[in-house]
This record gives C-alpha cells, structure tokens and sequence, in this order.
C-alpha cells in the first residue's frame, strides 16, 4: 500500500456566535491554513448578526 490518503487535510470546523457561543453553522477547512476562521453571521439565537468565530 503506498500513499497516504490527502483527504484528512480537510477538518470541519464549527462556527461559533461569539456572544452566546451557540454553534450555528459549519465549515470545511484546511488544515494548512493556520488562522483562525471569522464571519459576520446571522445567530438566530441573538437575533442579529454577530461575529462567528471558528470552534470545536
Ligand atoms: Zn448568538
């Protein structure tokens, strides 16, 4: 068996609403790219848009 599968380069990664930490959508990234993930969101929770930053 040769080769290593590629395809764990690729984690799912929460996005979470930074002021009542519901996880309200999800992303696929790459592993290789280092920082950390922000969006301006719609939280349903909140009932506006927050900034959703990337969780577990
Ligand atoms: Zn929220």
């Amino acid at each position: 068996m040769r080769g290593v599968a590629k395809s764990k380069a690729v984690v799912q990664v929460y996005l979470v609403c930074s002021e009542c930490r519901t996880r309200n959508y999800y992303k696929k990234k790459n592993k290789q790219y280092k920082k950390k993930l922000q969006f301006r969101k719609y939280c349903p929770v909140c009932k506006k848009h927050t900034l959703h930053v990337e969780g577990k």
